[in-house]
């Protein structure tokens, strides 16, 4: 497997101090949270919209979607989901990327977001300008994008991935006989080659979240905890997964948790995950990945500074007004980003997975 260029330190910096310096959402009191919920129930009726959430937000945020007949999922089925869905509004609630995404399937729908400032450290790590020069570079190779992109860096791809179904995909595309660029996440795309053997080129860039899980820990962690399984998600460094019993999309590790005979479940991926972990598998303690130690450099703690940018509050605000909130981007990019998200999409379905 091949890599391309690391990615800047200044980039890389960058990422970092935004992701520290991400908006927190202030607490509020039980009697807080009821009124808003109510308020944002009723809103959701007179805006004809539905929540679509993604399993890393804040579990009040994901009981309330439970609750007004919404979607709480992984990125995959929050795109198929919306693009079923009979709502003339889509609230996305998650980082920028999954708006986008259900924005370019759904144009004739009004797509809205509590925060548009909360990012994602893999679609930062990967800007279009330098990204479409580097395919050029290469333009014998299929371009492979993960789902956690821009709208332009999609609009530049020949497939879209998630996490769920990007060993697959991959694996097709080298049955075929196509050398690919796998971008961004650089573990995911070590994953990928090492589990399907194809001739990849990988982006370097980084989840903030998964890229602190930290082996050394780790392995302590399993040594004061003999009978625990560790199940992992595939955006975790390559130590972390050596050391994993399962591996997959948070909805696979969901499933995981579920099947699993072990009582004591230690879990690398961000930890809002817990909640529809619990509700499937109640059974079980659950345990975080170390992201400290000896060797801590804490930017996330297991959890991503963007997506706890959502909040109650904001969502009712966005909900009340949405100028300012609403997700546009320019038709001919999303035409061209809409072929490969198609593509991906068919060959799931074809496949069963959503
Ligand atoms: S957890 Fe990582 S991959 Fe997911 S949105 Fe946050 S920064 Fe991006």
């Amino acid at each position: 497997m091949g890599i391309a260029s690391e990615i800047p330190p200044q980039l890389v910096e960058e990422i970092r101090s935004k992701a520290l310096n991400a908006a927190r959402p202030r607490g509020l009191t039980p009697e807080q949270q009821g009124a808003l919920s109510e308020k944002i129930q009723a809103l959701l009726e007179k805006n004809n919209a539905v929540l679509i959430t993604h399993y890393y937000v804040d579990e009040q945020l994901q009981i309330l979607t439970d609750a007004t007949g919404g979607y709480v999922g992984d990125s995959l089925g929050m795109a198929d989901y919306g693009n079923r869905h009979p709502a003339t509004t889509l609230v996305v609630v998650g980082v920028r990327f999954m708006g986008e995404s259900a924005k370019i399937l759904n144009p004739e729908k009004r797509v809205i977001m509590p925060d548009l400032a909360a990012e994602c450290s893999l679609d930062l790590s990967c800007p279009i300008g330098t990204f479409s020069a580097f395919c050029d570079e290469h333009p014998d190779r299929t371009v492979v994008v993960y789902a956690n992109t821009s709208a332009e860096v999609k609009a530049r791809s020949d497939w879209v991935v998630t996490s769920s179904n990007a060993v697959d995909i991959v694996a097709h595309l080298r049955s075929k006989g196509e050398k690919v660029i796998f971008a961004p996440d650089r573990h995911l795309g070590n994953y990928v080659q090492n589990q399907t053997g194809a001739d990849i080129l990988n982006w370097q860039g980084f989840c903030v979240v998964h890229d602190e899980f930290k082996a050394k820990e780790l392995q302590r962690l399993m040594q004061e905890n003999p009978d625990a399984e560790v199940i992992a998600h595939p955006e975790s460094p390559a130590e972390v997964l050596d050391m994993a019993h399962a591996i997959g999309s948070t909805t696979q590790l969901i499933n995981a948790a579920k099947a699993s005979k072990a009582k004591t479940l230690i879990v690398a991926t961000d930890f809002g995950l817990f909640h529809k972990m619990h509700e499937a598998a109640p059974d079980k303690q659950l345990m975080a990945v170390p992201t400290g130690g000896d060797s801590a450099s804490c930017v996330s703690c297991a959890h991503c500074p963007w997506m706890a940018m959502n909040s109650l509050e904001n969502l009712a605000a966005v909900l009340e007004n949405g100028a300012g909130h609403e997700i546009e981007i320019d038709e001919s990019v999303r035409k061209k980003a809409l072929i490969p998200i198609e593509r991906m999409l068919e060959f799931s379905r074809s496949r069963g997975n959503v």
